[in-house]
């Protein structure tokens, strides 16, 4: 029987849905496998989180707390995913693709002498290794890789698996750590948030994204009303955000974010290659075009021809008596 580690990510005081997806996934591989699934999380106030870690079936959770883990440092988070990947002693080390995930990933494989598979949108287990597909060339191609070895680490896309409760009253294991400020290569000086308020719409289970076809304030008004109404998160193409309409954080596509919520509506967006790259794996996409020729509604379920200006205020209003 082997472990499979998965690492939790903690996020503006919340653990992050993609995490508890990738932990899920994990359980099911872990019961299907005959192995165990358990989980780390590291953060200035980790213990906080094990009730919600251990809804999603964990036997064991490894609690690494530190106030120096209040914001993303890759040297100490480092040091506590070293340490714990040397006490669990997993074959698989899973997480979910975060930014942070990126900035520590080929350091700790490179660190504990393993394979790693990044940015996958799947995985299962094999004969000594692990095998994942990965979207590659703005998604148009899936890439089947394989890894091979007794330590493998892999991190997933958001919305790649469902979550799945699975209560168990997992044992907690508490790390020691400490580390002396000369061990420290870089400190944070300052956090700037881009995108101030707006949901990280890694997470957001919907997206309204706004496009060239949104052409005023008008237009930015309805788009955002139809996210409130969603609670969804606001995403543009960029077109909108070269013009400045949207910050830069929230375009999505090749240059801009990879996303895959529960739901995509694309309001006057055309659907070129770079921006479907970014949002073709999301579950339900809706689009909304005046041009019933655009390539969006080639990969869309739900297709509207028609003038958004005309379009959306009725559609919203009728969302708002649901
Ligand atoms: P357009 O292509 O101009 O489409 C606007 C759409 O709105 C049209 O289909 C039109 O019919 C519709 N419309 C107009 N008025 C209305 C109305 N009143 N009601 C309803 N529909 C209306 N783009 C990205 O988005 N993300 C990226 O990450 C990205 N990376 C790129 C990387 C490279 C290297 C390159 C070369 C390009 C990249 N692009 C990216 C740009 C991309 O090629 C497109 O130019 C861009 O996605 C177009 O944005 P759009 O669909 O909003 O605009």
């Amino acid at each position: 029987m082997s472990t499979i580690l998965t690492h939790i990510a903690i996020a503006d005081g919340k653990i992050k849905r993609s995490s508890l997806e990738v932990l899920s996934h994990c359980k099911q591989l872990a019961e299907q496998g005959g192995h165990s699934v358990e989980a780390v999380v590291i953060d200035a106030n980790a213990s906080s989180f094990v009730e919600g870690i251990q809804k999603y079936g964990a036997s064991k959770v490894y609690v690494v707390e530190d106030p120096i883990f209040k914001n993303h440092m890759n040297t100490p988070l480092l040091k506590a995913l070293s340490n714990v990947m040397e006490t669990a002693n997993p074959s698989v080390f899973a997480f979910a693709s975060t930014e942070g995930t990126k900035d520590i990933l080929g350091a700790l494989a490179a660190n504990q002498d393993a394979a790693v598979l990044p940015d996958v949108s799947s995985f299962e287990l094999t004969e000594g290794g692990v095998k994942a597909k990965r979207p590659v060339m703005a998604a148009k191609i899936i890439s089947n890789t394989e890894a091979k070895g007794d330590k493998v680490i892999v991190s997933v896309r958001s919305g790649s698996y469902d979550l799945v409760e699975n209560e168990t009253s997992a044992e907690v294991v508490k790390v020691d750590f400490s580390m002396d400020e000369g061990e420290l290569k870089a400190t944070l000086k300052e956090i700037i948030s881009a995108s101030g308020d707006t949901i990280d719409l890694n997470e957001a289970e919907a997206i309204v994204a706004a496009g060239r076809g949104v052409k005023d304030e008008e237009g930015q008004k309805l788009i955002s009303e139809l996210a409130e109404v969603l609670n969804a998160g606001i995403g543009a193409s960029r077109a909108l955000t070269e013009a400045g309409v949207y910050d830069p954080s929230l375009q999505i596509g090749q240059t801009g974010k990879v996303v895959s919520p529960q739901l995509y509506i694309a309001v006057g967006i055309s659907g070129a290659i770079q921006h479907v790259a970014g949002m073709a794996n999301s579950k339900v996409i809706v689009a909304i075009n005046k041009d019933a020729d655009a390539p969006i509604f080639e990969i869309a379920d739900y297709g509207l021809v028609g003038d958004l200006y005309k379009v959306l205020p009725p559609f919203i209003e009728e969302l708002k008596k649901i």
